[in-house]
C-alpha cells in the first residue's frame, strides 16, 4: 500500500475496476433477489474470477471483491447466513488470484468492500444497530483475513449507517477508503443516494471523516451528479480523491443498460475529474472492462 499511496502522493492516475455485480448479470448470471450479486460467490466463482482478470487486463490497478452485498445481514435474506464467513474469504482469494495470475508487472491491489446494501433494497430489511454492528464487523473481521491490501466503504449515503459500517471497517487497521452515493436534490442539494430521506451528503461526510480514510471519493452515484458530489466532498475533504459513478438504472434486481453511457463519453468526463484533483478513477454499475480500456488509453500520463 505504501507504494500507493507514493504513486498517487506523486500526482499518477490509479484505475479502479468497473461494475462487478453488473458485469456478472451481463454475462448471464440470475442476480439473487435478497443478495443481488452477493451469491454468486456461491454459483459463479469462475465467473468472478474471469471478470476480475478482465478488469486487470484492460487496465485496473485495485481490483474490488465481490463482498458488496456479501455482508452477514444481507445473505441470510439469501439463506446464507451460515456461509457468510467462508463467501466473504472465498471473494478475497478470487480477486488475489486473478492479480497473482495475471501476469502483469505494475502493482495490483485487492479492496475488500463493505456497503450500505440492503437485502432486496427493502428498507425494512435493515437489521437492528446490534445487529448491523455484528454483522460489519464479521465481515471486516473476514475480509481482513482474507489478504485484502485496503477497504472500501461503498454506497455511504446515510449517517447512521456509514457509521456502523466505516467505525467496523476501521476496526481492522487497513487502509481505508470511503466511496459516497450521491444525486442531486429538486433544489440542486447534494443528497445521499437514497430514495427513502432527503440526508444532505455533507452529514454523511462529517460523520465518516472521523475514522481516517486514506482516499475518499464519490461512487455509484450517476455520472450527471458525480462533479457536484465531488465539489461537496472537496469542502470538507483535502486529501486523496477518487470516482466511480454508476451509468444506466436499476430495477431491483436487474441493471438496465440501454442508458449506459459510451466509453469516448465517459473519458471525456473522467477528465472533468482529473481536472478537480481527482486521482483514481474507474467505473461502477453499467461500466464493463472496455470502459476502463477506454481509461487507460484516453487519460494521460499512462505508459500503455
Ligand atoms: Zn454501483
Amino acid at each position: 500500500m505504501s507504494a500507493l499511496n507514493d504513486r498517487l502522493d506523486t500526482g499518477d492516475i490509479i484505475l479502479i475496476d468497473g461494475g462487478m455485480g453488473t458485469e456478472l448479470e451481463r454475462r448471464g448470471v440470475v442476480m439473487d433477489d435478497q443478495a443481488w450479486a452477493g451469491a454468486a460467490m456461491r454459483d459463479q466463482p469462475d465467473l468472478i474470477k474471469e471478470i476480475h482478470r478482465d478488469f486487470i487486463d484492460a487496465g485496473a490497478d485495485i481490483i474490488i471483491a465481490n463482498t458488496y452485498a456479501a455482508a452477514p445481514h444481507v445473505l441470510e435474506h439469501a439463506g446464507l447466513a451460515g456461509e457468510a464467513g467462508a463467501l466473504n474469504l472465498l471473494a478475497c482469494r478470487l480477486a488475489r488470484e486473478a492479480a497473482d495470475e495475471a501476469g502483469v508487472v505494475r502493482d495490483l491491489y485487492v479492496a475488500g468492500s463493505m456497503s450500505s446494501f440492503r437485502a432486496g433494497l427493502e428498507v425494512d430489511k435493515l437489521p437492528s444497530e446490534k445487529e448491523a454492528r455484528a454483522s460489519y464487523h464479521e465481515q471486516a473481521m473476514r475480509l481482513a483475513e482474507g489478504g485484502v491490501d485496503l477497504l472500501i466503504a461503498e454506497m455511504m449515503l446515510d449517517p447512521v449507517i456509514t457509521e456502523y459500517c466505516v467505525s467496523a471497517a476501521a476496526e481492522t487497521g487497513l487502509p481505508l477508503w470511503i466511496g459516497f452515493s450521491a444525486r442531486l436534490g429538486d433544489d440542486g442539494r447534494v443528497l445521499g443516494f437514497h430514495k427513502y430521506a432527503d440526508d444532505p451528503l455533507e452529514e454523511t461526510i462529517k460523520v465518516a471523516l472521523a475514522y481516517n480514510p486514506e482516499a475518499c471519493g464519490i461512487m455509484h452515484s450517476d455520472v450527471a451528479d458525480t462533479v457536484p458530489a465531488l465539489e461537496c466532498l472537496k469542502q470538507h475533504w483535502q486529501g486523496t480523491l477518487f470516482a466511480y459513478p454508476h451509468s444506466g438504472e436499476f430495477i431491483m434486481p436487474n441493471w438496465q443498460f440501454d442508458t449506459v453511457i459510451s466509453t469516448g463519453d465517459y473519458v471525456v468526463e473522467a477528465k472533468r475529474y482529473i481536472d478537480m484533483g481527482v486521482h483514481a478513477i474507474g467505473g461502477c454499475c453499467g461500466m464493463g472492462p472496455d470502459h476502463i480500456r477506454a481509461l487507460k488509453d484516453g487519460l494521460p500520463g499512462f505508459v500503455v
